[in-house]
């Protein structure tokens, strides 16, 4: 048992708490939160606030050593079949590749995020790999493969924690037929892929469906959430929310490739859940707080209106819903994952509160406190 005793970010509307201790148990879950005192293994300094490890709804941990080789390309170019991407995937040793892992890891790490949801290309082999460096390091991967050359559907579905399809184009019969039984029997699974990321993808969409890729992913019964939506519009989303199915926007990197920034207010307002991701590491380094500014100030200029509340529940609370996992939330229960983080660096002091603290003014270096399932990772103070 530890106990981290601090102000704190608590449940699943991130209520500002002052002074309450967390305990945690052996195997890393939130037993009790009270404001009793007790006698507490981490006391964090009254500037500081605790918050729930973020999570990182979307990445694409291995292609860190492409990092910002695409600016200026296509999509297509960039990650197309044969874009810089894929090619350099195919034609890079195993060596090279855990390398790129390792640097993306270290990064969401050294950021604050305690979890990610990475769509691992490279079916089984890609699976394997990043599981085994996943083992060095204090962060929870929840790994959504793909079929890849010879690879067994089932196989991939049993290895990772789930499957996420590059684009509707990707799911066949065959594919349909045994990702609808395979979820079926194992719920827990999730089940995501690329939708409407650009106005390409619904024009091809609409020559082989006749309908737009939202409105046809709608139709499977197995899908999680959709990653992107970049283009979708009040119609599709409110059909996602009809069949349950949540958003994951990447802002940054639909910018990046030159596409226009995602209907954040629209989607709140559908009431999917919505998550943000960072998306490719060689579009932009994995960071909350880049992230959050980042799609706050866009926002503004796409006249959106969004809170920094908001904004910060897609980093925490919203993607564990969206995952069916006990993460990203300060509640019984939940994983021990926290980030403490100073409100009175020079960065965050005198910003209005908390939440416009986190979101627009924090910076990776303001962390001074890290836990993941109950054990530090980074405790500034630490004698
Ligand atoms: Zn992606």
């Amino acid at each position: 048992m530890v106990i981290v005793r601090g102000n704190a970010l608590i449940g699943p509307d991130l209520e500002f708490i002052e002074g309450i201790s967390i305990h945690v148990d052996e195997n890393g879950i939130i037993t009790n939160i009270s404001k009793k005192q007790s006698s507490a293994k981490y006391v964090l300094p009254p500037s500081y606030v605790i918050v729930p490890g973020f999570i990182n709804a979307h990445t694409h941990v291995a292609d860190a050593f492409i990092k910002d080789y695409t600016y200026g390309l296509s999509l297509e170019e960039a990650v197309g079949p044969n874009g810089i991407k894929h090619s350099k995937l195919r034609l890079s040793s195993l060596q090279d590749k855990a390398e790129s892992i390792r640097n993306s890891l270290e990064l969401l790490i050294k950021n604050g995020y305690t979890t990610f949801v990475d769509f691992r290309e490279e079916g089984i082999e890609g699976i394997r790999q990043l599981k085994e460096e996943l083992d060095d390091f204090p962060i929870r991967g929840l790994i959504l493969g793909r079929k890849h050359g010879e690879d067994d559907l089932l196989d991939v579905f049993e290895q990772a924690d789930g499957l996420g399809f590059s684009d509707v184009f990707s799911i066949n019969n065959e594919s349909m037929t045994q990702t609808k039984i395979l979820k079926e029997n194992n719920p827990e699974k999730i089940i995501a892929i690329h939708a409407s990321e650009s106005m390409e993808t619904i024009s091809e969409s609409l020559t082989q469906f006749g309908k737009p890729d939202i409105e046809k992913i709608c139709e499977y019964p197995f899908f999680d959430f959709v990653v992107h939506a970049t283009y979708s519009n009040e119609n599709d989303l409110s059909l996602l929310k009809k069949n349950d199915i949540n958003v994951i926007t990447c802002p940054i990197s639909a910018l990046y490739h030159g596409l226009k920034f995602p209907p954040i207010a629209l989607m709140l307002k559908s009431k999917v859940l919505l998550g943000l991701g960072t998306d490719n590491t060689f579009c932009c380094n994995p960071d909350p707080f880049r992230l959050m500014a980042f799609t706050l100030y866009s926002a503004r200029s796409n006249y959106q209106n969004v809170s920094p509340k908001e904004i910060l529940k897609t980093v925490t609370v919203n993607p564990g819903l969206i995952v069916k996992r006990q993460i990203g939330q300060i509640t019984e229960g939940y994983s021990g994952d926290f980030i403490g983080i100073d409100l009175n660096s020079p960065n965050t002091r005198y910003s209005k509160d908390v939440y416009s603290a986190l979101t627009m003014r924090a910076e990776p270096s303001d962390i001074g406190f890290q836990m993941y399932k109950g054990k530090v990772v980074k405790w500034k103070d630490q004698k």
